[in-house]
């Protein structure tokens, strides 16, 4: 009975897989193909199934990958890794539902000798130092945060009209990410540092969380309007999804039409996101490079899985264990290359 409950997520990971016909295991299940599993902490995030799409077509023909929904749910995940090590799988690849909750995760891959890639949710330096086969791809949060502060920086210096209330003092409020997680504390702190970095005083008029949702962002700016209005001067956002859904809340109060502007800023560029751009609703973005990050993440596991050393051309591996892809800003004038 408990092995049947614990079979099914990972068996509704292969049958979700439509480019494989929902065979288990059939993304390059030749023989001599590796087994290896993926965990994504829930299939219904954007950025996420941006990064898996990668993950999947780099497998294609070289692993028996099974990627696997944690629903958001960290007993789910804890559940799937038991699962992949009964099923004798060479390597995973990790998106932590809760980042600060896997050391037990570590202790079980590390019990069964099976590496582990972990990716865009960052364990911390204690849970990382526990074994040397466990490695990490993501993006250095604080260079994002700063990036989205300089765009804002340059919009404000380029618009005198910008400081509504002509106080010298940028009035902004925040939309952040899940809480805990490292890219909204590092997004929601060095954004704004970047913006006093470059002698612009910033005053918070309302912060609060939207849990990386769009619909959540549309509820919570129109909450910050209601509450206050036209003083707000500025609207951060730690994704893109957030910033849309603010975007949206912005229009039903008669922003984005006739010369009543917002400068809205988010991360991910994401393809819905840079359609804004070129609409001139999203003031711009910061690229979160789902495709490089989804490529590293399978070169590093694939490699793990085949007992090789551990590489791949994406970046440098720091450390002997962290993989760090770039950031880029991304505005008006430069969004199509990004397309
Ligand atoms: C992305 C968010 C995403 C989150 C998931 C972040 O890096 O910017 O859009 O929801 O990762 O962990
Ligand atoms: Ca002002």
């Amino acid at each position: 009975m408990a092995i049947l409950a614990l079979a099914a997520p990972v068996l509704a990971g292969c049958q979700g897989d439509k480019s494989d016909g929902g065979n288990p295991g059939a993304t390059g299940a030749a023989a001599g193909n590796p087994k290896i599993g993926v965990m994504i902490y829930k299939f219904d995030d954007t950025f996420m199934s941006y990064v898996r799409r990668t993950v999947e077509e780099s497998g294609k023909g070289k692993a028996a990958l099974n990627v696997v929904d944690s629903q958001n749910q960290q007993p789910t995940q804890n559940d799937q890794v038991d699962q992949f090590l009964v099923q004798g799988y060479k390597a995973l690849a990790i998106n932590p539902v809760d980042r600060t909750a896997v050391s037990v995760l570590i202790d079980k891959v590390k019990a069964k000798n099976v590496p582990v890639v972990f990716f865009n949710r960052e364990p911390t330096a204690a849970d990382m130092a526990k074994w040397d086969k466990i490695y990490y791809v993501g993006a250095k949060a604080e260079q994002s945060g700063a990036l989205q502060g300089e765009i804002v920086v340059d919009y404000w210096k380029a618009n005198p009209g910008a400081d509504r209330n002509k106080d010298g003092k940028l009035q902004y409020v925040m939309l952040t990410g899940e809480p805990g997680h490292q890219d909204a504390l590092l997004r929601t702190e060095h954004s704004i540092k970047a913006v006093t970095a470059a002698g612009i005083q910033a005053e918070k008029l309302a912060e609060d969380t939207a849990m990386w949702d769009r619909v959540k962002g549309q509820e919570k700016m129109a909450a910050f309007l209601a509450a206050h209005g036209d003083k707000i001067e500025a609207v951060f956002a730690n994704n893109d999804d957030m910033a849309l859904g603010a975007i949206e809340g912005l229009k039903a109060a008669g922003y984005f039409t006739g010369d009543k502007f917002m400068p809205v800023v988010g991360v991910d560029a994401t393809p819905p996101a840079l359609d804004a751009i070129a609409k001139g609703t999203l003031l711009g973005t910061v690229l979160n490079d789902a495709k490089n990050q989804g490529k590293a993440t399978f070169d590093l596991v694939y490699a793990l899985a085949t007992g090789a050393a551990p590489k791949t051309d994406v970046a440098p591996m720091t450390d002997g264990r962290y993989v760090w892809v770039p950031y880029q800003k991304v505005t008006k004038s430069n969004y199509q290359q990004f397309k």
